[in-house]
């Protein structure tokens, strides 16, 4: 029995999706569904037999696509990233995964209420970087960083300001990121 304890105690647990209540379910749903591999990428519906040709990365066009490359190792994604930590004024995002993407927020400095509009906000970006991957691929957009960047700006202010009662943001103060946290 003991031992049976002792390796029940040494199992890593599973990583613990965080749902966001500044973000509407619809949006949390993206980076929940990519971490449980459940996000129709192309990768995904090659793995379950649907013939769809090419399975490269319709945003970047060099690698096959699947969750992680989508919202982590993408170029575009990466650019993404970058420009919306300089926004935010923290320092760029480093990560080798979905889940380090996911995790970022935790390593902000400041006030609980700061971590959780950072991670607010990274799951605004992979709802957006999906929504931009769906209008490239059914609705023939062309890729743009600047697109999923206001996007991600915007929505993120109307869903934070309202969920997290901040009503005294303005749009301006939010898009130089010159908010009270
Ligand atoms: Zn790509």
């Amino acid at each position: 029995m003991k031992q049976i304890l002792a390796s029940a105690e040494r199992v890593v647990p599973e990583y613990q999706f965080v749902w966001n209540n500044y973000v509407p379910k619809k949006v949390g749903i993206v980076p929940w569904r990519a971490l449980m591999e459940r996000l129709p990428t192309r990768i995904a519906l090659a793995a379950r037999n649907v013939d769809i040709g090419d399975i490269r990365c319709v945003l970047c066009g060099d690698y096959d696509e699947s969750s992680e490359h989508l919202f982590v190792s993408c170029q575009f994604a990466q650019s993404v990233w970058l420009v919306m930590a300089q926004w935010c004024k923290s320092p760029p995002v480093i990560a080798f995964s979905l889940r380090d993407v996911l995790d970022a927020h935790k390593f902000v400095p400041g006030s609980k209420k700061k971590k959780k509009v950072f991670g607010a906000i990274s799951q605004v970006v992979i709802w957006s970087l999906w929504k931009m991957r769906n209008d490239v691929l059914f609705g023939q957009a062309i890729p743009s960083v600047s697109k999923v960047v206001e996007e991600s700006k915007s929505m993120s202010y109307h869903w934070v300001k309202n969920r997290s009662k901040s009503s005294h943001w303005s749009w301006s103060e939010w898009c130089n990121f010159n908010v009270e946290l």
